[in-house]
């Protein structure tokens, strides 16, 4: 064994351990099969009933309504951001397609999809630096348009939605890529979630889509196959080789999770974590949180010191005590800590006591 490291790392994150020694003793002989989990067919039985499970396990853990298709896609969560209004603008004929911007990645959204459809941005917290979840008129969510598209966890800023805006007759499409599984929700109320897989569900570069059926079989004859949702439900998201290893990953991640209690249990687990980091920010003027309280995220904390040379002392001091990955996003600076499902307690009371320590000393 290596030193102990907690690592607060953005994405890729850390994984629970046990998930991982069990990827390594499995490794070179897959259930007595004699080769690896990433030797044998997609379309093996013996993968198919890992995609099955993880499938059927997210279902469990979630659930997600049976008028919900789950699927495995490519290119991790930027690529959806081509891939909604590839496959949704055309439902409407005014191919408008709504977007809150509170944030890079929703900003980055806004973009990608601009060549597929009218995308027009509802509300946007872009001035104050993205220090918070805008406020809004439910008027301005145009009952003719094709989605409303939030980005539920901010990751760069550390905002959160803590309740999710009324649609109407709009599908309700969310990036849940740096909380999916974090937080009991109601997936009745979207149309569609998705989620890169590198934070709360396993490596990087594929994402995790759950749409609801009747938004399937919209994209315009110009859609790739491999970015037509209907393609991916209508193989079983294996249209060609998936990445098979990383599918493995999250059927273990997601046993893990449901063996730690389920999603209301880790989310109280969360919800303590955040706030034993919170309540240090809180305590006095030397930690400042980056953004408003009220749209204080559970999974990314963020926050400055007074200078920028107290903040590298700090990154450097935390870095000897063997936290590491706590530098904040350039777009913020300061300190980010991201305390993904995995992270257990014991990691984040290590920086809670770090932080008081540090502020004990230059203070
Ligand atoms: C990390 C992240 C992304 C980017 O994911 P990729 O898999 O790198 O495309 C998108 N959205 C959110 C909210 C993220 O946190």
């Amino acid at each position: 064994m290596g030193k102990k490291v907690y690592n607060f790392g953005a994405g890729p994150a850390m994984l629970p351990v046990s998930v991982m020694e069990r990827i390594r003793d499995e490794f070179l002989d897959f259930q007595g099969m004699g080769v690896s989990v990433i030797e044998i067919s997609h379309r093996s039985k013996e993968f198919q009933n890992i995609l099955v499970e993880a499938q059927n396990l997210f279902r469990e853990l979630t659930g997600v309504p049976d008028n919900y298709k789950i699927l495995f896609v490519h290119g991790g969560a930027r690529m959806q951001f081509s891939a909604l209004p590839l496959n949704l603008a055309g439902r409407v004929p005014s191919r408008k397609c709504l977007y809150f911007e509170t944030g890079n990645f929703a900003s980055l959204a806004v973009k990608d999809a601009k060549p597929f459809g009218d995308i027009r941005v509802v509300a946007s917290s872009a001035d104050t630096n993205f220090d918070r979840i805008p406020d809004y008129d439910p008027a301005d969510i145009e009952q003719d348009a094709a989605y409303l598209h939030i980005t539920s966890n901010n990751t760069v800023f550390g905002t959160q939605w803590q309740q999710f805006p009324e649609s109407g007759q709009v599908p309700l499409i969310a990036d849940q890529t740096s909380e999916i599984l974090s937080r009991v929700i109601d997936y009745s109320k979207f149309g569609c979630i998705y989620a890169g897989l590198q934070k709360n569900l396993g490596p990087s570069g594929m994402a995790m889509v759950v749409i609801r059926e009747d938004l399937l079989g919209h994209a315009g004859e110009q859609t790739p196959l491999l970015l037509n949702y209907a393609v991916y439900d209508k193989d079983n998201s294996l249209t060609n080789t998936t990445n098979t290893f990383a599918i493995y990953v999250v059927k273990l991640v997601l046993d893990w999770l449901k063996a730690q209690g389920g999603v209301a249990v880790i989310e109280k687990l969360n919800r303590q974590k955040a706030a034993r980091l919170y309540e240090v920010i809180d305590r006095s003027d030397f930690y400042k949180g980056f953004v408003q309280t009220r749209d204080r995220s559970i999974m990314n904390v963020t926050f400055n010191l007074q200078t920028p040379e107290l903040e590298a002392k700090f990154l450097q001091e935390a870095s000897a005590e063997n936290l590491y990955a706590l530098k904040g996003h350039r777009a913020v600076g300061g300190i980010r800590a991201s305390i993904y499902n995995p992270m257990p307690m014991e990691g984040v009371e290590a920086l809670a006591s770090f932080m008081e320590e540090f502020q004990r000393k230059n203070g």
